[in-house]
């Protein structure tokens, strides 16, 4: 049951174009990870290894995870993926073997992605520093031995063959130095809130699919939505079209959906983003 817990595997496919902005991250990433599996005889050739692991680190909401699905995706890898809530529900014990056969499964079905998902809360120095300390805090706590696991998997020989782990966090300040060792996560990557150039392609992402109103400037609102993440600007398209909807395309809950004439009371306007 542990096997099926832990392994994720299907992600709803995610294309580059999907993410808005951090065209350099991207960049970044494919040479990473797509390239020595589309190139592997080329990389070969030149001597040249895979790395082992890849660290994203920013603010949340800023498209960690979609990145890391957005490689899966396009690399054609397997993909697994161990997030520190499921890890750490199981009974004592259990949480290492699950690293270990989350590995043993990657390296079985290589080329292969493991995702750590806020690996601070699965590796983090949070439960072994002073005060508040819930995670047994001694030398031995689960914790600390799944680092041991961790680092053991990471050095395997057998795993050069082809396994990525791929970790984000919010935190990288707790993320215990062992693991940012060469061979380890090699390859360290931030993920910058979006700038200007960003929130626009972010907010034609969103609005793609919405009939907008002629009067809607995303540059104008790309300008004026400086402190928000992908996931607010995702959050402000969405409640646009909702309060549309709400204030003129359904009146009443109890309408029916009146048939699409394209009208203009139809389309999303400015002042519905205002409101949003
Ligand atoms: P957390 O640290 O909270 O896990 P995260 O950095 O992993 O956050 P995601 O979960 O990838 O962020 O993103 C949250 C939501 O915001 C997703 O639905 C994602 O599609 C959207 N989003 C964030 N940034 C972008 C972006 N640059 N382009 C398109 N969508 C984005």
């Amino acid at each position: 049951p542990s096997l099926q817990r832990s392994y994720g595997i299907s992600v709803e496919p995610v294309h580059w174009s999907d993410i808005g902005g951090l065209e350099d991250v991207k960049k970044q990433m494919r040479q990473a990870v797509e390239w020595p599996i589309l190139y592997k005889d080329t990389f070969a050739r030149l001597g040249l290894g895979a790395p082992r692991g890849i660290l994203l680190y920013g603010p949340p909401g800023c498209s960690k995870t979609t990145l890391v699905k957005a490689i899966a995706t396009t690399s054609g890898a397997s993909f697994l993926s161990v997030n520190g809530a499921a890890l750490y529900s199981s009974y004592v014990g259990d949480s290492e073997k699950t690293i270990r056969e989350t590995f043993h499964h990657a390296r079985l079905s290589a080329p292969s992605i493991i995702f750590f998902d806020e690996i601070d809360t699965i590796v983090g120095k949070r439960s072994f520093s002073a005060g508040g300390d819930q995670g047994g805090g001694g030398g031995d706590s689960v914790q600390e031995r799944v680092l041991s696991t961790m680092l053991n998997e990471m050095d395997g020989v057998e795993n050069a063959a082809n396994v990525l782990v791929v970790a984000a966090t919010n935190r990288v300040d707790l993320i215990d130095k062992a693991l940012l060792r060469p061979g380890r996560f090699d390859r360290i990557i931030y993920v910058p809130p979006p700038d200007l150039e960003a929130r626009k392609q972010i907010l034609k992402i969103y609005t793609k699919g919405i009939p907008l109103d002629a009067g809607v400037n995303i540059d104008s609102i790309a300008k004026r939505t400086e402190m928000y993440t992908g996931a607010d600007l995702q959050s402000v398209c969405r409640e646009a079209a909702l309060v549309a909807l709400r204030s003129r395309i359904i009146a009443s809950p109890l309408d029916k959906i009146p048939a699409s004439d394209g009208s203009v009371g139809e389309l999303v306007n400015a002042n519905d983003f205002e409101k949003a």
